[in-house]
């Protein structure tokens, strides 16, 4: 049996098709029929080779929906024609010492689907059970794609931000993530205020639930903060270090910049503005499977959906290269045709 993918071959692609073997589970494995694949900025790390480690040809993808179709040895609690999903977290080691003291997101061994192994730009891939997250019926597969990413990254820094509800949170870039953030924020019950460039964007923030939007361009997004009363949370999609910088002088006291927004940039700021206001800026990583089916179950149940555009499988390297030029409104999905609801 065959499959097709599409996968690169060296270091800076193409990403291009290919014809493989359908791949068989090992004990404590399954293999996903894939219905849907959403396409991330972090599939650049395996198109372009950077991460380290990387080996070719590798079939890129971390936001997997689909169905189990084969189960290895050893499985228990997954069955065949079930539900699933599969995100940036593809399994931890359960020995090193974040695993050991619960952290499994934090593993220093995390494997990673796309990366560690063949990921979901394909009709099928294999992945061990600690990978996997169950999808709720509400959810089609092209929906709950992004939301085992981009989706499960805004919502789980969003919940453990220490933000209560009424609380003033802030969400920086009205893009790929800022988009569910937004409506994270509006759901679980915060005083929620878009950050954006641009007056196009105020009707969209505003219909994703929105209470205000601050367009850059035209106004002073941190003095209007201040105004507000400051904010608790401050989530920063923007993957932009000067960027987001500034937005901690728009803090409250003891409030929080929630980086989540990857670049090489660093951040910087005055220590007497942190200091003042016992301010603080932490990292946050997506997050592991089971807060992936949290993800998916309070986005089910409240109405978040990520606005997506779908292309077929082959027109991978198309929906990569759109995701890439920043055009992709708001997510790009791949789907595999025959199967996908
Ligand atoms: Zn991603
Ligand atoms: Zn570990």
């Amino acid at each position: 049996m065959t499959m097709r993918v599409v996968q690169v071959a060296e270091k800076n692609g193409p990403l291009h098709l290919a014809e493989r073997d359908t791949p068989e589970p090992k004990a404590g494995e399954v293999r996903v029929k894939v219905e849907a694949c959403g396409v991330c900025h972090s599939d650049s790390l395996t198109v372009e080779g950077v991460f380290p480690g990387l080996t070719f040809p590798r079939v890129p993808g971390h936001e997997i929906a689909g169905r189990i179709d084969a189960v290895g040895e050893g499985v228990q609690g997954w069955t065949v024609g079930q539900r699933v999903g599969v995100g940036w977290f593809g399994g931890a080691c359960y020995r090193c010492s974040p695993c050991r003291r619960g952290h499994m997101i934090d593993c220093r061994n995390l494997r990673i689907p796309g990366i560690s192994y063949d990921g979901g730009y394909a009709e099928a891939m294999v992945c061990p059970t600690d990978a996997l997250a169950a999808i709720p019926d509400d959810l089609n597969s092209a929906e709950a794609a992004p939301l085992l990413c981009a989706g499960i990254t805004t919502f789980n820094a969003l919940r453990h931000s220490g933000a209560l509800p009424g609380d003033l949170v802030a969400v920086l870039g009205v893009g790929g993530l800022g988009h569910l953030g937004i409506q994270f924020a509006s759901k679980m019950g915060f005083r929620t205020i878009a950050v954006g460039r641009g007056g196009d964007k105020n009707k969209l923030a505003i219909k994703l639930g929105a209470e205000h939007y601050i367009d850059s361009d035209t106004e002073d997004p941190v003095a209007k903060l201040k105004q507000l009363g400051g904010a608790q949370t401050i989530l920063a999609t923007v993957p932009s270090g000067k960027a987001a910088s500034p937005f901690i002088g728009a803090l409250g006291v003891r409030g929080r910049l929630v980086v989540v927004g990857v670049s090489p940039e660093p951040i910087e700021t005055p220590s007497f503005v942190m200091v003042g206001q016992s301010a603080s800026i932490v990292g946050h990583a997506s997050g592991t499977s089971i807060e992936s089916e949290d993800t998916l179950r309070f986005s089910a149940m409240s109405g978040v959906r990520p606005m997506i555009e779908t292309l077929p499988l082959h027109q991978a390297p198309e929906a990569y290269a759109k995701m890439m030029r920043g055009e992709a409104r708001f997510r790009m999905v791949l789907t595999m045709g025959t199967g996908s609801r």
